[in-house]
């Protein structure tokens, strides 16, 4: 499993980044990215923290385990700073939080988020077809998701995604060790959403060719 959206302490998560990643070599992880929420309060906190953790951790621990950061509830005319921002303290998967139809997301979100080049938009909800579009032109990655609330959508987009020729992923947005999920689950899921058999595959590696980007950004 690679699963490119979690959730630590550093935000609303229940674990500290360590166990976090302790938690997902149990399950059988293959890679994780740390994306706690942030806005202009938080992250230069959070990220940092986040790089720190992973930095002193990672040669003794048998997966990668990437730093990143979730652009949350923040008006769409800060996203982008906002994304830079993150990058530059060296977050290495910006997530932001799309437009899910369980939380009052600013509209705009969404355009503002593929606008800004952030590498996934979680949980887009309704996404418009102009959006999607969009998400493609820039080559934005849209989520398929295993929480709960947030995957209400996932049908539509997965739907969507397919049809336009967007890149999907599939991730936890895991806040608690019991959210982390194997990758049998996560075909589960992806079938679940509607997304064929023979797709399912290609899916997954595009989370792994993800992961080749933040690479070429050490
Ligand atoms: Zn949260
Ligand atoms: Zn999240």
């Amino acid at each position: 499993m690679i699963d490119l959206h979690t959730h630590s302490f550093f935000s609303d998560g229940e674990l500290v980044p360590s166990e976090l990643i302790r938690r997902a070599v149990a399950i059988g992880y293959k890679a994780i990215a740390i994306t706690d929420h942030v806005d202009s309060s938080n992250i230069d906190l959070v990220v940092p923290r986040v790089v720190k953790a992973i930095r002193k951790i990672k040669d003794y621990i048998p997966i990668e385990a990437i730093p990143g950061a979730e652009i949350t509830h923040v008006p769409p005319q800060l996203i982008p700073d906002l994304v830079k921002e993150a990058r530059n303290l060296g977050a290495k998967i910006v997530v932001v939080h799309g437009e899910t139809i369980v939380e009052p997301v600013a509209p705009g979100t969404n355009r503002a988020a593929i606008e800004a080049d952030a590498d996934i938009l979680a949980h887009p909800g309704l996404i418009s077809e102009e959006d999607l579009l969009y998400a493609k032109e820039k080559g934005v990655t849209l989520e398929i998701t295993a929480r709960k609330g947030h995957s209400l959508s996932n049908g539509y987009v997965a739907k969507e995604a397919v049809r336009f020729g967007v890149p999907l992923c599939i991730n936890t947005d895991a806040h608690s060790p019991s959210d982390l999920i194997t990758r049998d689950l996560a075909r589960l899921i992806l079938l679940a959403s509607g997304i064929e058999r023979n797709r399912i595959e290609s899916i997954f590696l595009h989370s792994e060719a993800l992961i080749e980007k933040t690479h070429g950004r050490d």
